[in-house]
């Protein structure tokens, strides 16, 4: 069986060796020159500059896994253990998150009517409908108004650059609202899952790890792209790059052909879509109008990285993973992770490096700032928290126009409907990380799936 894989970032990437596992002839193809898409690892000047990702919490077995089918697993890297604090700015000051329950009590993040809101969060009664909300709904119920917006809405911010009134809680968070709906509060789901660890003993997922629940933050001695490099060495002479699919055909009912810009077209018996919603929605359009508009329908984020290298004694103590900052403090930083503090090697002797995010979904015009207004900004909304009393001596700046797909609420009913429509379409998959998750662990499981779905699949 031949199958075509249309997106050479890491869900097509991760298809492909999994397809190839189960015995398939592969071929990915992918416009850019390079495979990896937002995963791309650059050394300039001595600094290890993340295009996209930092890293991936290593709960995900399929992750693990597939590293150790390629046989990286040695090369990966853990966070450092002074990346276990993470920052809340407060009032222009950062605050350390609490890793304990009794550090949550004696910590200012939260006023104390906030603090015991938070903590009657057992007495609130459980909802076990499967309803949509946002995760500023599903919050405003569990740990009220302030925790939405000095916790939720900084993680949100962190993770999909979203916004709080908008995500929806189940499409973005389900592991959350299961454990609403398993232990009928978040709180005690923490302590009986912190009592399950404890009698088994296990080393990770302690819920203070540098990643909160569930994992430790990891990447490769080199930077991300090394999964990437060994994924593309593995699938040699099966990727084509430089080559944009811009129409797909249906052949004899059953076969696939994919248009290439300026190449012969691909034949082959599957086709799987593993690109961005709006590329794949103007590929599907042309078979299905109303599923090229539903894949279309999820919007994104646009999101802006801004690297900046400075000598080590012209900032403060860098000890922690980084700081969120939530809206209300009235900034447009997102937040800023000190990856020279997270990981090895990350900046020169005697150097820090440090990442901030700008923009986001309350902010798409961040991307049309230039550069020098970018590092402006960091500098004047972050400097003075991180003392920060030197110049930069090193700059790097990523712009993602559309670059995080957001599950707002009403995702999931937008799903089922594609595949609804998916099912007349015999032998055509999607996959990637605007359905069902759009962190890298995510995407590789995805890929596991549908490359079940490819193998077992008899149209
Ligand atoms: C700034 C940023 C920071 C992030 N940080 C983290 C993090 O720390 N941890 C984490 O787990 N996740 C993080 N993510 C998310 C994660 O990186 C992405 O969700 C994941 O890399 C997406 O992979 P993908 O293969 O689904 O999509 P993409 O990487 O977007 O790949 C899609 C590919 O399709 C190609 N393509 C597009 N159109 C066509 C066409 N017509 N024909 C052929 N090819 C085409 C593109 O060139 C691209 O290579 C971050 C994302 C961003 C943007």
């Amino acid at each position: 069986m031949r199958v075509a894989i249309v997106g050479g970032g890491i869900s097509g990437l991760a298809t492909a060796a999994a397809l190839e596992v189960r015995g398939a002839e592969t071929i990915v193809l992918e416009a850019d020159a390079h495979p990896g898409g937002k995963v791309r690892t650059e050394r300039v000047d001595g600094y290890l500059c993340e295009y996209g990702p930092n890293g991936f919490l290593d709960r995900e077995p399929a992750t693990r896994a597939l590293c150790d089918r390629l046989k990286i697993s040695d090369r990966i890297v853990a966070a450092s253990a002074a990346a276990r604090s993470r920052f809340i700015m407060k009032g222009g000051k950062l605050h350390a998150v609490p890793a304990s329950p009794g550090a949550f009590f004696t910590s200012r993040l939260l006023s104390p009517s906030g603090r015991l809101r938070v903590a009657s969060e057992p007495l609130r009664r459980a909802r076990r409908d499967h309803g949509d909300e946002t995760v500023a709904d599903f919050g405003r119920r569990r740990i009220g108004e302030e925790a939405v917006e000095v916790l939720l809405d900084p993680m949100v911010s962190g993770i999909f650059a979203g916004d709080v009134h908008r995500l929806s809680v189940g499409s973005a968070f389900p592991r959350i609202v299961e454990l609403e709906r398993r232990y009928g509060s978040l709180v005690r789901a923490m302590v009986s899952l912190g009592l399950e660890r404890r009698r088994t003993d296990s080393p990770r997922g302690d819920g203070g790890g540098p990643a909160g629940p569930g994992g430790e933050l990891c990447s490769f001695v080199s930077g991300m792209q090394e999964a990437i490099d060994t994924l593309a060495a593995r699938l040699e002479g099966r990727i084509r790059t430089g080559a944009r699919a811009v129409a797909i055909e249906r052949r004899d009912g059953s076969r696939w052909l994919v248009h290439v810009d300026g190449a012969q077209p691909v034949e082959a018996d599957r086709l799987v879509l593993a690109l961005p919603a709006p590329a794949t929605a103007k590929l599907v359009g042309a078979l299905d109008p109303s599923l090229g508009s539903l894949v279309g329908g999820i919007p994104y984020a646009n999101i802006v990285v801004v690297l900046l290298g400075v000598e080590r004694r012209h900032v403060g103590k860098l000890d922690g993973f980084g700081v969120l900052i939530p809206r209300r403090e009235g900034k447009r930083c997102l937040g800023m992770i000190w990856t020279s503090t997270v990981f090895p090697n990350r900046a020169p002797e005697g150097k820090v490096l440090v990442d901030a995010r700008i923009g986001g979904a309350l902010d798409p015009g961040a991307v049309d700032l230039d550069d020098e207004a970018l590092e402006a900004l960091v500098r004047r909304e972050l400097g003075a928290s991180i003392g920060l009393d030197g110049p930069t001596v090193f700059r790097r700046i990523y712009r993602h126009p559309s670059g995080i797909p957001q599950y707002v609420v009403g995702h999931r009913d937008r799903l089922a409907q594609i595949d609804r429509f998916l099912h007349h379409l015999p032998g055509l998959y999607l996959t990637g990380n605007a359905y069902r998750g759009v962190g890298f662990n995510d995407c590789i499981r995805e890929a596991n799936v549908v490359a079940d779905a490819v193998g077992g699949s008899t149209c």
